[in-house]
Formats: structure tokens, C-alpha cells, sequence
């Protein structure tokens, strides 16, 4: 399989990479991996898209995205990126569910970022027991219950508000003595009646004999005041942030620390001519929908340039 421009990944940077790609007749294929439409499929209303007075439904969102680009003749097709060859061009992809790879003359990387775990051995032994990064996705499941989320960042006051829509009881866990949220956003937490902030405390164990019964807490951990208790819960929603999906590009892409690709200034080029990133994969800062859809439009706009700077 052959395409000019292969975009990988179906959150806002893919789908406007492929809009663009499309319209300035580059055939693009794009492979939609393990969760199609990206993360804005696992939140509720997204209130601050521009063109949305009364906000919109994230799957509907990313639905009319999808759209748009196949409406252009964008070939999306579904698999996970095995292993890539960016050694010389065309570039070589092999994509697990495809039988054949894919040659690409460029590659546009959009593969988003991962919820991430505090590392407890715990989490693990609770998973879907308990244990959950998404409350959108498995809320539901804690009607009337007792819940708990880590973090104090957007994320987190967004699923707490969420769960307190559903839960008896949410008790936020938040390591700091503020929550980094947007002040909007910490209102609405602070104001929710049914929402309990739990400053300076850490979370060091879970227990349950099947399922998930509680969490192990330490409040003003490491120091003289430091103090241990329990809380009885019965699910346990992490939102401490994202890591980038970028495990696979290593070999050859150029990344910061915690494995954000890096691409060079005001543009979505990495450091290997005709390979792009855009979207969360390669930005540590803003992460919102709306900054990855414009940078996957510069990505598109680029390849097309490298095309013809390469005829
Ligand atoms: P953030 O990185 O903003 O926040 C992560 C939170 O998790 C912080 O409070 C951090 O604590 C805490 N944390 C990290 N590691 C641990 C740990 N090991 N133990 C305990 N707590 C931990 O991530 P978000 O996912 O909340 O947001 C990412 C970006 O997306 C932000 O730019 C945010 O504004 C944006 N966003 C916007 C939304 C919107 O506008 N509707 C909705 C959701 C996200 P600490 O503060 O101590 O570092």
C-alpha cells in the first residue's frame, strides 16, 4: 500500500491533518488505532471547541471530524502501529490488523497521549474492579456509591464534577494544598456539596477482598505531621495527566524526557525531513482539542510543502 501522506491517529490533529491532506489531493490514509476518535470520545460536553455556543457532545464531535475527512477522501483504516522505518523515504509502516505495510512518501504522527497510573501494585489488582482513568467511560457503574479521584489538574475537577452528578460522595485527593485547575473549574469543585477536597494527600495502597473497598491515605506525607487513614470507597478514578503514545517512533524520532515528540520551532517538522507531529504527542503545554486540530492542520500544510520541495 502506497499512499504520499500517512497520518497516524483519529483525535483532532489526525482528522484535520487528513482534512487538509485530502483537500490538497495527497490521498491520505489514516489509521485509526485502539481508540478511535481519541481521548474527547471518553469525555462529556466539550464546552470550549469555538463554533459551539451550547458546547458539544465529544463523540459527536469527533463523529462530524471523521466525517468531514472521509467527505474529502481520507482511506481510514484501523490498526496498531507495529514498527516504523524512518531510515530513508518512503517511510515504512507496519500496522498490526493490515496485511500489508505501508509505504508512505511522509507520515503525519498523531497518536495522542494515555491516561496515567500512580504505579501502586494495587491499581493493577483492581482494574475494572474498582479501578478506572476515565469516569465518563465507567461513571455509571457508581450510582448512589462512594468514589474517589486523584488529581488536581483540569481532568480531575472535570471527572469529579461529573461523578458527583451520579455518586453519593467524591472525595478529590489532591497531593498539593491547591488545585492547579482552571478557576472555573476549581468553583465548581469547591462549590459541589457532594465533593470533598482532600489537600496534601497521597494515595499509598487500595484494599477490597474482591472488589475495591477502600484506599490507604497519607496526609502531610514525609513530614512531622504526616498521618495515616483510610477512606471507604468504591471506585477509584485516576486523572494525574497524560503520556504521550510515542513509545513506537523512538528509534528514529527525536523526543524530550517524558517521550513528548520535539518539533522544531513554529512548525510540526521533527528532526527526520517529511516526518510531522501534531497534537498531544508532541505537546507538553497546552493539550487542548483545539490547539492539536490547528496543529494538525500546519502538519498537513507542511507535508504538502515537503512534497513539492522533494519533486
Ligand atoms: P495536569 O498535568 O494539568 O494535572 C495533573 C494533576 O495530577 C496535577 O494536579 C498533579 O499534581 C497531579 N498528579 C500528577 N502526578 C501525580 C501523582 N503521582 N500523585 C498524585 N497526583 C499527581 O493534567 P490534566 O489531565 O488535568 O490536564 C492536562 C491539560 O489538559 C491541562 O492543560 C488542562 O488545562 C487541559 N484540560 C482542559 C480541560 C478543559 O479545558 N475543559 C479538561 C481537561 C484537561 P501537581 O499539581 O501537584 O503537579
Amino acid at each position: 500500500m502506497k499512499t504520499k501522506c500517512l497520518i497516524i491517529g483519529s483525535g483532532p490533529a489526525g482528522y484535520t491533518a487528513a482534512i487538509y491532506a485530502s483537500r490538497a489531493n495527497l490521498s491520505p490514509i489514516l489509521i485509526e488505532g485502539p481508540q478511535p476518535g481519541g481521548q474527547l470520545t471518553t469525555t462529556t460536553t466539550v464546552e470550549n471547541f469555538p463554533g459551539y455556543p451550547d458546547g458539544v457532545d465529544g463523540n459527536q464531535l469527533m463523529e462530524d471530524l471523521r466525517k468531514q475527512a472521509v467527505r474529502f477522501g481520507t482511506d481510514i483504516r484501523t490498526g496498531i502501529v507495529k514498527e516504523v522505518m524512518f531510515a530513508q523515504r518512503p517511510f515504512d509502516v507496519t500496522v498490526g490488523g493490515l496485511d500489508e505495510k505501508i509505504e508512505a512518501e511522509t507520515v503525519i504522527i498523531a497518536t495522542g497521549a494515555a491516561a496515567k497510573y500512580l504505579g501502586l501494585p494495587d491499581e493493577q489488582k483492581y482494574m475494572g474492579m474498582g479501578v478506572s482513568a476515565c469516569a465518563v467511560c465507567d461513571g455509571f457503574f457508581y450510582r448512589n456509591r462512594t468514589v474517589a479521584v486523584v488529581g488536581g489538574g483540569d481532568t480531575a475537577c472535570e471527572e469529579a464534577v461529573y461523578l458527583a452528578g451520579l455518586a453519593k460522595k467524591v472525595y478529590l485527593i489532591v497531593r498539593k494544598d491547591y488545585l492547579r485547575a482552571s478557576k472555573v473549574m476549581q468553583q465548581r469543585v469547591l462549590q459541589n456539596p457532594k465533593i470533598t477536597v482532600l489537600f496534601n494527600t497521597n494515595t499509598v495502597g487500595l484494599f477490597g477482598k474482591e472488589v475495591l473497598e477502600g484506599a490507604h491515605l497519607v496526609e502531610y506525607m514525609g513530614t512531622p505531621r504526616e498521618q495515616l487513614f483510610d477512606i471507604s470507597i468504591d471506585g477509584f478514578f485516576l486523572a494525574i495527566g497524560h503520556q504521550p503514545n510515542s513509545a513506537v517512533f523512538a528509534p528514529y524520532v527525536d523526543m524530550d524526557n517524558a517521550g513528548f515528540i520535539k518539533v522544531r520551532a513554529h512548525s510540526q517538522a521533527t528532526n527526520i525531513d517529511g516526518v510531522f507531529a501534531a497534537g498531544d504527542v508532541a505537546d507538553p503545554v497546552f493539550q487542548q482539542a483545539i490547539v492539536a486540530a490547528g496543529a494538525g492542520c500546519r502538519a498537513a500544510l507542511e507535508a504538502e510543502k515537503f512534497l513539492l520541495s522533494v519533486q
